[in-house]
């Protein structure tokens, strides 16, 4: 018999696998190919992802390599799954990158990694790549790098230096929580303390006037180790206070064919929903984490937001629309931060005095009207909650 001759992928074809796998992250969304008309399957892993002030960027994921020498249960690149593994030399993937910029097909880069053979010889090699860009090719585009648990100081301190966006997927609200999911992984300190070094470094070059990454952030996989909604959001809740997270994201778990949890059932989006809402009342809109309505298993409702929960439970008499502070307006169902600006805005006009001006204004009245009185008067059909 003949041997087996090797063929190397070529870029195209790496980046159609390497692309695929970084798909799992969902800090962004994919773009629509009804919207790149013409575009060539390489282009099939850009996704739509908003910058800290909104606007939007067209994103190419891609993984540096989808060879892992981990075995975490939820992944599609652990090492526990038997199939094609291949990797980006960083010269071949920041000139891929170049092309497609330069076809304006992306506007940047979102690179992750399986992790061979160790941390910080994965971490040189995105950081080769992220180098070739910025000092080779003198791209000043968006660049979000994650950083690999466990890798050492100075690899996270180049990371900061380039890139405009870091992260670190904590995956799992603690170390009992993580064990389940990824059995070698450490989570204070190769993963926490990793995202304490990078807050650190972009406190500093703030401080000093020098470039770094504007924002961290970080992601959890919901409902494969029995974690608890008020695990998941104390956890985001003190990332967000002791190492700068801006934005947690949470991943609804989806069982993987032949992995350890193919038999688990897929967790329900609307949990993953309602950790959303909650985190946003924490947020932005001034809600403490006691506020927060967990019931005896630390779980939140599902049939209602959070916010509804909350006020059922303490918003005993109705609010003025017209003298309410913008702190009690943001507590009731239906009133965002920025209807809520609106609202003061208007009513320094003219008083609010019927439906159709809230819902002008943004407000979701079908959950608001329960709870607030227009000109002091009570929404109609809803007279019997007070009576
Ligand atoms: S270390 Fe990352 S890439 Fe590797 S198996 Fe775990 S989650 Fe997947």
């Amino acid at each position: 018999m003949s041997p087996a001759i090797l063929v190397e992928p070529d870029a195209e074809q790496k980046l159609a696998i390497l692309g695929a796998e970084a798909g799992d992250e969902v800090s962004d969304q994919r773009v629509d190919s009804a919207r790149e008309p013409g575009s060539a399957e390489s282009c099939d892993r850009i996704y739509e992802a908003k910058r800290e002030r909104g606007q939007p960027a067209r994103l190419l994921k891609v993984l540096q390599t989808n060879s892992c020498r981990f075995a975490c249960k939820y992944c599609f690149t652990s090492c526990l799954i038997r199939r094609k593994r291949t990797t980006f030399k960083p010269d071949e993937l920041a000139t891929t990158f170049v092309s497609l910029h330069r076809a304006q097909r992306v506007d940047g880069l979102f690179l992750s990694s399986g992790i061979v053979p160790d941390a910080n010889t994965t971490m040189e090699k995105m950081l080769a790549t992220v180098e070739r860009l910025r000092i080779r090719d003198n791209y000043r585009g968006y660049i979000h790098l994650k950083l690999i648990p466990g890798a050492s100081f100075e690899y996270i301190e180049r990371a900061v230096e380039l890139a405009d966006r870091v992260s670190l997927n904590l995956e799992a609200p603690n170390q009992t929580r993580l064990s389940e999911l990824a059995p070698e992984k450490e989570f204070e300190t190769s993963m926490w303390g990793r995202l304490a070094w990078a807050a650190e470094l972009i406190r500093r070059a703030r401080a000093e006037g020098r470039t770094a990454a504007r924002s961290i952030t970080t992601q959890f996989v919901v409902g494969a180790a029995g974690e608890s909604d008020r695990e998941l959001l104390e956890t985001v809740h003190r990332a967000r206070r002791e190492v700068a997270v801006w934005r947690a994201y949470f991943s609804a778990f989806h069982p993987i064919a032949r992995s350890p949890l193919a038999g688990q059932p897929a967790e329900d989006p609307v949990r993953v929903l309602r950790l959303y809402q909650s985190d946003f009342l924490l947020r932005d809109y001034g809600f403490s984490f006691s506020d927060l309505p967990f019931d005896e298993h630390g779980l939140l409702p599902r049939h209602i937001t959070p916010k509804q929960a909350w006020a059922e439970r303490h918003l005993q008499e109705p609010i003025e629309v017209n003298r309410a502070p913008r702190g009690n307006l943001l507590k009731i169902p239906g009133i965002g931060p920025r209807s809520a600006d609106r609202i003061i805005k208007a009513r320094r006009e003219a008083r609010l005095r019927d439906l159709s001006q809230l819902q002008a204004l943004g407000v979701t009245t079908r959950w608001a009207s329960p709870y607030i009185l227009l000109d002091g008067h009570r929404i109609p059909q809803q007279l019997g909650l007070w009576s």
